[in-house]
C-alpha cells in the first residue's frame, strides 16, 4: 500500500514549497518514521537563499533537512529494531563502508558518502523535513519516552560540536575561546563546559546569542571591536573558529597563544580566503578542521536523554512547518534567532507552541 507524505521541497533560489510526494516502499531492514520536528541549518538556508550550499549546487528538486527527530509509524519489516510508536533521533549520514577513510574510522570523510537534504550528489539525497520518512535501521536511534523530543531536536548540531571539541584534544581546565555564537558554537559552549574546560570566553557580534552564551556556561562574552577587549582576548590555549568568516580566523590566530590549538567548525567560502600563515607558523599553532561527526552522535544522544547536556535554550523558536518562508526569514537572522525549529506534521495534528 503506497501513500502520500508532505514535504519541504526547494527547487531553487526563493522556491520553497510545501508538495506532496509517494511514500517509496521500505526494504526488510527500513522503517517508516513520522517526523514531528525538524531543525533549520546554515545550509537549509543557503539552498533556500542561493540555490547551493558550498560546493554543493541545486539541479533537481530537493527535501531540505538534516536536523529530524519523530516518531516510529512502522516498523522494519525484519522484525529488528524499534517498534511503532518509538520516538527516534536520525543520523542523517550514510557512508559506503569500504572506502580507505571508512575502513580507517573516518567514515564522516567517505567521499561517497551520502547526507540527508544535500545536493553535493546527483541525484541529490532528500532530507527529513518531510511528513513521513523511509529510515534504513541503523540511521535511527531509539529515544528515552518521556524526555519531550525537542531536547533531542538538536542531536546534530550537538554532534558537530561534540566532535569539534574532540579535534581539540583535552580541553579540561584549558583557557578556551569560542568565536561565533550561532548554535554550533552554543553548542559548543555547553560541550566544554560538560567536559570541564577552564574559562570559556564568547565572541559574537550580537548581544542575544551572547546572553544565551552565558545561560550555556560562558565565563564571559565579548564583541569585535569593544573596548579593552584586544587586550583581554589574548593567550588563549584553544580557539574554536565557528563564524566561518576570514575575520575569525585571523581573530583565531591573533587570540591564541604560541604553541595552542585552532580548531576551524565555522564553514568558510569556498575558495581561498586570507589567512595570517606567518603568525599561525611563528606561534606553531595546531590548526585543524573539523568536519560533521560519526559515532559521536550515541554520545550525545546519550547526554541529552541523561540532561547533562541540555541544548533547549539555544532553540528560539519553534514554528509550525506551513509558515515555512517566515521560518527560514527567522532562522536566517542571528539578531534574534538562534535554532528555529519547523513543527512538522499534517497540519491538522500540529501543536506548534
Ligand atoms: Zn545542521
Ligand atoms: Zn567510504
Amino acid at each position: 500500500m503506497s501513500h502520500m507524505s508532505e514535504s519541504l521541497v526547494i527547487r531553487g533560489p526563493g522556491q520553497l514549497d510545501l508538495e506532496a510526494l509517494p511514500v517509496q516502499a521500505p526494504a526488510e531492514n527500513e522503517l517508516i518514521v513520522d517526523i514531528k520536528l525538524g531543525g533549520i541549518c546554515g545550509s537549509d538556508l543557503h539552498y533556500w537563499k542561493h540555490g547551493s550550499s558550498g560546493a554543493s549546487v541545486l539541479t533537481d528538486p530537493m527535501i531540505l533537512g538534516h536536523e529530524v527527530v519523530g516518531i516510529v509509524q512502522q516498523a522494519a519489516a525484519d522484525g529488528a529494531g524499534p517498534t511503532a510508536g518509538t520516538p527516534v533521533a536520525i543520523h542523517p549520514a550514510t557512508s559506503c563502508g569500504t572506502c580507505a577513510q571508512c575502513t580507517a574510522g573516518r567514515s564522516h570523510l567517505c567521499l561517497d558518502g551520502r547526507y540527508l537534504g544535500s545536493a553535493a550528489h546527483r541525484p541529490h539525497t532528500h532530507g527529513g523535513f518531510t511528513t513521513s520518512m523511509v529510515v534504513p535501521r541503523r540511521n535511527v536511534r531509539p529515544l528515552p519516552e518521556g524526555v519531550p523530543l525537542e531536547h533531542f531536536a538538536m542531536a546534530e548540531p550537538a554532534s558537530v560540536a561534540w566532535h569539534a571539541v574532540n579535534r581539540a584534544g583535552s580541553v579540561t581546565g584549558r583557557r578556551i575561546l569560542v568565536i561565533g555564537a550561532g548554535p554550533i558554537g552554543l553548542a559548543i559552549v555547553a560541550v566544554l563546559r560538560l567536559r570541564g574546560a577552564g574559562e570559556i570566553v564568547v565572541s559574537d557580534l550580537f548581544p542575544r546569542p551572547l546572553d544565551t552564551a552565558r545561560r550555556l556556561g560562558a565565563d564571559r562574552t565579548t564583541s569585535p571591536g569593544e573596548p579593552g577587549g584586544e587586550e583581554t582576548n589574548v593567550d588563549f590555549d584553544t580557539t574554536f573558529e565557528c563564524s566561518g568568516t576570514p575575520a575569525g580566523l585571523s581573530q583565531a590566530v591573533e587570540a591564541t597563544r604560541g604553541g595552542g590549538d585552532v580548531v576551524m567548525v565555522g564553514n568558510q567560502r569556498v575558495g581561498d580566503v586570507p589567512f595570517p600563515a606567518a603568525r599561525a607558523i611563528s606561534k606553531e599553532l595546531r590548526i585543524s578542521g573539523s568536519w560533521r561527526f560519526q559515532n559521536e552522535f550515541d554520545e550525545v544522544v546519550q547526554a541529552l536523554a541523561s540532561g547533562q547536556l541540555d541544548l533547549t535554550p539555544i532553540i528560539t523558536h519553534i514554528i509550525d512547518w506551513s509558515d515555512y518562508n517566515r521560518a527560514f526569514e527567522l532562522a536566517s537572522r542571528p539578531s534574534e534567532s538562534s535554532k528555529v525549529l519547523l513543527a512538522i506534521g499534517p497540519r491538522h495534528q500540529v501543536d506548534a507552541k
